[in-house]
């Protein structure tokens, strides 16, 4: 019997995609499936998605699983390469790159390239992570094109550092800086991540890049995925294993934690830290069992949880435990534990055996 599983719902990645391309009014939207696609399966996720305009990884090993898997979508490296041979692959597999800095322009200019290849110049307009300086922008684009070896005119790109804040005054300087610094140049832009389509809609440029939308997940701590008509395409739920009667005052698990005031049920569920469950949760984070919340108790283990079913309990070894998904938000459950969406599912485990539905 199957235990620690998620389940991920290819009809809700779908789903996803078109709400997020119809909320920038039918513009392209880059899926961006770096990270095996947040942890939903970067092949699954781009064999679904036949109708994205584009994809996007962080790594050229990332691009050429898809293309190996038969992906034929254009494909974005968000980061671009790293040397001229790299350079080389992209342009052969006709992957889109990005130039962040001097070395990647030199590379370019050195590079052997055969087929035409299209860069995307990023552009710092307040992250402070990548880019080049606006100042130094228009002599950048004078440069990749001295090289003739682009498909078409350079793009242009910049990150947001703050959109999930609906208030941020750095967003709006990142828009308007942007939208100036590029406005005298003729190719395409991107400019919004999730959080920039959902909320920002002045940064809807010719593509956007979705991330963790696409999963049916909220940017926003304090929302959730389905507030803006996105479903939630993954739901990690494992089995009780054990269902345990427990007295008062009685420790449970590593460390002896935690400790019942009353008389009360534990049930025992297959799913640790072993799975990517973080161990370092507070006390109480909630699971979903039988139609109700109730609290993880005492330490993560690596192969179990202990939860405090309560001194009336009638769940049974073998009940579905949910720890996000359709029932449980996972963005309550990564406010809870004081981190974000992304890290969890990004985190799971191969242990954990992924189930594809489409319904
Ligand atoms: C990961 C990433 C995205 C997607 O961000 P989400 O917040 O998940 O939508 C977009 N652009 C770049 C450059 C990224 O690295």
């Amino acid at each position: 019997m199957i235990t620690a599983e998620a389940v991920i719902n290819l009809k809700s990645l779908s789903d996803n995609y078109d709400r997020l391309k119809q909320q920038c009014a039918n513009r392209s939207v880059i899926a961006v499936i770096k990270g095996d696609a947040y942890g939903h399966n970067a092949i699954k996720t781009a064999q679904t998605l036949a109708q994205a305009d584009m994809f996007a990884v962080s790594r050229i090993e990332e691009a050429l699983e898809l293309r190996a898997a038969g992906i034929h979508q254009p494909v974005l490296l968000l980061e671009g390469v790293f040397c001229q041979r790299d350079l080389e692959i992209a342009a052969s597999e006709g992957f889109h790159t990005a130039i962040h800095c001097q070395e990647q322009l030199e590379d370019l200019r050195q590079a052997n390239i055969n087929t035409p290849i299209s860069v995307w110049l990023k552009l710092d307009t307040g992250m402070h992570r990548l880019g080049v300086q606006p100042y130094e922008l228009s002599d950048y684009v004078g440069q990749i094109h001295a090289t003739n070896k682009l498909a078409g005119p350079v793009g242009f790109m910049s990150h947001f550092s703050c959109a999930d804040d609906f208030e941020s005054l750095t967003t709006k300087r990142q828009i308007e800086l942007f939208l100036s610094q590029t406005a005298p140049f003729p190719g395409p832009k991107t400019l919004a991540n999730s959080a920039g389509i959902l909320y920002w809609p002045n940064s809807h440029l010719d593509y956007q890049r979705a991330g963790i939308a696409l999963y049916g997940i909220s940017p926003n701590e304090e929302q959730v995925g389905k507030q803006h008509g996105l479903k939630p395409a993954m739901t990690l739920k494992s089995k009780l294993i054990a269902v345990r009667s427990h007295h008062a005052n009685q420790p449970v698990g590593y460390g002896e934690t935690w400790s019942s005031q009353q008389d009360t049920s534990i049930g025992v569920v297959a799913m640790g830290y072993g799975d990517g469950y973080p161990r370092s949760i507070p006390e109480r984070t909630p699971v979903y069992i039988n139609g109700r919340e109730a609290p993880i108790v005492g330490r993560v283990s690596m192969d179990m949880i202990t939860v405090d079913l309560g001194p009336h309990a009638r769940d049974n070894v073998g009940d579905d435990v949910e720890f996000w998904g359709d029932n449980l938000a996972i963005e309550k459950v990564a406010k809870h534990i004081g981190t974000i969406p992304y890290e969890l599912t990004i985190k799971l485990t191969q242990r954990v055996h992924r189930r594809y539905i489409s319904q």
